[in-house]
Order: C-alpha cells, then sequence, then structure tokens
C-alpha cells in the first residue's frame, strides 16, 4: 500500500476509482505491474515527465482475469495491438456473442462483424453502447479513438469512421480482447 500514499494530489483527482479492494490486493503479486514498470522513471510522457506512477495506479486500478495470457494482458492493460492476421477472431463467421476477455461484458454481436481485410476483427456497432467506451488516443503521433471495455477497463481496440456500412463505422477490435460466445 506504500505506493499509493505517494501519489500526488494531482494525479488522484484524473485517476478512475478503484473498483474493489481485490484489484488493489494484486498488486504485489500481478507481474504486468511489475514488468510494465520495472524502474522509476522508465514511463515518461512526451514532455518528459515521469509518468510511472501514474501508469502502475491505473493498472492496479483494474480487476484482470488471472486466466488471461502475457499476450492479453500487454493489449488488454498496456494498450497493445496484435500482429495483424494472426488473431483467432479474423475470419471467424461463426453467430454468437463477442464477450471482453477480461470480464465477459457483451461487447459486440456476430451480426455487426464484416470483413474489412485489415487483419483484425472489424464491427459496424457494439451489441450495447453501455459496455463501450470511447477515448480519445494520441499516441503514434496521431488522433485515434480508442475503444474500451466500459466495464472493465481493458484495452480493446481503435474507432475509425470509415466503416462500409450503414453505421459507417469500423471497430477494430483485437482478437485476444474478445471471447466469442457460439450460439448453441
Ligand atoms: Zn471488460
Amino acid at each position: 500500500m506504500s505506493i499509493l500514499l505517494t501519489v500526488p494530489s494531482f494525479l488522484v483527482t484524473i485517476l478512475p476509482p478503484f473498483r474493489g479492494s481485490a484489484a488493489v490486493a494484486q498488486r504485489t503479486v500481478n507481474p504486468l505491474v511489475v514488468g510494465s514498470n520495472p524502474t522509476p522513471g522508465a514511463m515518461k510522457d512526451r514532455t518528459g515527465k515521469d509518468r510511472s506512477v501514474f501508469y502502475d495506479i491505473l493498472l492496479i486500478s483494474m480487476k484482470q482475469n488471472p486466466n488471461l495470457s502475457e499476450d492479453q494482458k500487454r493489449v488488454m492493460f498496456s494498450g497493445g495491438t496484435e500482429a495483424p492476421f494472426t488473431g483467432a477472431y479474423v475470419n471467424e463467421h461463426a453467430k454468437g456473442m463477442y464477450t471482453c476477455a477480461n470480464c465477459g461484458a457483451e461487447l459486440f454481436s456476430s451480426d455487426a462483424k464484416f470483413d474489412s481485410g485489415t487483419g483484425w476483427p472489424s464491427f459496424d456497432e457494439p451489441a450495447n453502447l453501455a459496455n463501450v467506451e470511447l477515448k480519445e488516443d494520441r499516441s503514434l503521433d496521431t488522433v485515434r479513438t480508442e475503444v474500451i471495455c466500459k466495464n472493465c477497463g481493458a484495452h480493446l481496440g481503435h474507432l475509425f469512421d470509415d466503416g462500409p456500412t450503414k453505421t459507417g463505422k469500423r471497430y477494430c477490435i483485437n482478437s485476444c480482447s474478445l471471447e466469442l460466445k457460439k450460439q448453441s
């Protein structure tokens, strides 16, 4: 708990609320937190400001499913991206509901899935808008819209306005952030 006491007050105001004591308790045993921030000052923003504490606290504020693979942790909790055409659901055409691989929230129906040719599963609308959060992402020297699971805070992918269907939207989602519950 000692790190919580060292958080500057300005960070407290912008961090999401903790989602229960279980998430906080994970900190000492969660390898992702250790691996993502191995040394003080290792994570700096564009201005050179040390953001280590910010990222550390951000990560431990999320409840992580202990069954996630290392690749899933990297994508869902470090904002990573799986390599194109490598995900399990790129060419998946089975009917069902794509849920969050971390928390199980219902995210995208197979009815909204289309072949975008990009190498990532693509959807033209969420199954339930209440389960998806959109956030401006200014990483990689560009402005994109990040798609997040509203229930657990996990990174899912990005949203683009070049979809070919009537919604005009392309939710470009990492396969490993999803789990397809097939229709029986
Ligand atoms: Zn989730």
